[in-house]
């Protein structure tokens, strides 16, 4: 085993071991708070309050120690927020990692949240992130987030995590330490460490550091649920005229979680096809003609709903070409049935992302914070693997065709002569599998 799960005084400890020798520790703290857990009112808190721990804890009251010490320890440091989780990230020599983690705990579960004056300073920084974000007229710039205003209209995720200005003006003191308190606490906690040492040392480690807060909780704090999709009649197009000389296009295809596990499978297997830049043969004959682009699929999954992206961003002069030969290859895949060697390849590389992952245990961490957090969604890797056994190549084309239909897409254009772009590609009949310019 190359990881070990347990819990220690509520908090979920995952200890992985890397293959690499260097003398170093990467930990990840996951908390369950995020967007999907806000009232439209207090929409953006959880960004703000991931901000705002870094004002000052019990150990570090002052921001500019809790910024030296998360750096004593010869690595660096990060966060972000998501709609389900938020992480605090800490790297640094091996020799560092009781004190590293017990930094990142103090950090998030010993936030204090008392510099009032720091506190309205840092409301300015979050609402100039937002600020960035929105043009002069207050349109988003991010695709995704115009994307998912569409896909998920009048659910969570049409919030952005961001939050908007109206509601970050009301957040307070006294809003942050009440979701903190509510929040932020052990049994909503993750913690995972990435290091050399054998995952049991790990854990025997980390079971030594003091974790900060009360350890009893017996409220349970939900996110808010999203309905289930409504049914898109029509294609969804918004697009965004910019002047840069690319131009994005992205086509998102929404997608709830599938109850039985077969599909589920498929499901994890068809984002393969997209999600895993090694599956780059999808692209590769793009690639082999010299085209520049970045394409990618992702799969999101926040809560219980799944988006499928293909996106590309190329020079408009290489795009036609581009996504003439994605759609060929995409209708090969639909028509013709999945070629054996490609899901011999899925297949191996499915199982084989255990090890691949150990040396980007970051995809690891978020895979296990997925099962750990979004349960129901993915099943256990060893299940998975169970299951994958009789997952059939129709399985998997079952579920694409469920997902990628003309009339469940969002489309997204962000670039020069965008309108014009659009319109064109309106006047055409036909669904996904037609050119789209
Ligand atoms: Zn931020």
């Amino acid at each position: 085993m190359n990881h070990l799960v347990d819990v220690h005084d509520g908090v979920t400890l995952i200890a992985i071991q890397k293959t690499t020798s260097a003398e170093t520790f990467d930990a990840h703290l996951y908390l369950k708070a995020g967007s999907g857990y806000e009232s439209k009112e207090l929409a953006g808190i959880s960004h703000f309050l991931e901000h705002c721990v870094f004002l000052g804890t019990q150990t570090f009251p002052k921001r500019l120690e809790v910024e030296l010490n998360l750096l004593s320890f010869g690595g660096n440091y990060n966060a972000y927020t998501s709609v389900d989780h938020t992480e605090y990230a800490l790297s640094g020599g091996l020799k560092n990692l009781k004190a590293g983690v017990a930094s990142l705990y103090d950090l998030s579960l010993g936030a204090t949240l008392k510099d009032e004056v720091e506190i309205a300073k840092e409301k300015r920084v979050v609402i100039s992130e937002l600020e960035q974000d929105l043009m002069g007229n207050g349109q988003w710039t991010d695709q995704v987030q115009v994307a998912y205003m569409e896909i998920f209209a009048d659910t969570v995720l049409e919030q952005s995590v961001l939050g908007t200005k109206k509601s970050l003006k009301e957040i307070g003191v006294q809003e942050l330490k009440t979701y903190h308190e509510a929040l932020y606490r052990k049994d909503r906690a993750c913690l995972c460490v990435v290091s050399q040492l054998p995952p049991e040392r790990t854990l025997e480690m980390l079971k030594e550091v003091p974790i900060p807060g009360e350890s009893k909780c017996t409220d349970i704090i939900s996110p808010r649920v999203v309905p289930n999709l409504k049914e898109h009649s029509l294609a969804k197009v918004k697009c965004l005229e910019t002047n840069a000389y690319t131009w994005d296009l992205d086509f998102f295809f929404p997608f709830p979680s599938p109850k039985d596990a077969k599909e589920c499978v498929a499901l994890r297997l068809l984002s393969l096809v997209f999600c895993h830049s090694e599956l780059s043969f999808l692209f590769g004959e793009a690639r082999r003609k010299g085209l520049v682009y970045t394409a990618y699929g992702m799969h999101l999954c926040y809560l219980n709903e799944y988006v499928y992206r293909v996106a590309t961003n190329l020079a408009p002069a290489k795009a036609d070409k581009f996504w003439k030969l994605f759609q060929k290859q995409i209708k090969k895949l639909n028509d013709e049935g999945i070629d054996p060697k490609f899901f011999a390849f899925c297949k191996e590389h499915f199982n084989y992302s255990r090890q691949v992952i150990l040396e980007h245990p970051g995809h690891y961490m978020h895979r296990l914070v997925d099962v750990k957090f979004l349960k129901g969604a993915f099943m256990l890797p060893e299940e998975e693997v169970a299951v994958l056994e009789t997952v059939s190549v129709e399985d998997v084309l079952a579920v694409m065709r469920k997902i990628f239909s003309g009339n469940r897409r969002t489309v997204t254009i962000k670039g020069p002569e965008a309108n014009k772009r659009l319109e064109n590609s309106l006047n055409r009949k036909g669904d996904f599998m037609e050119p789209f310019f």
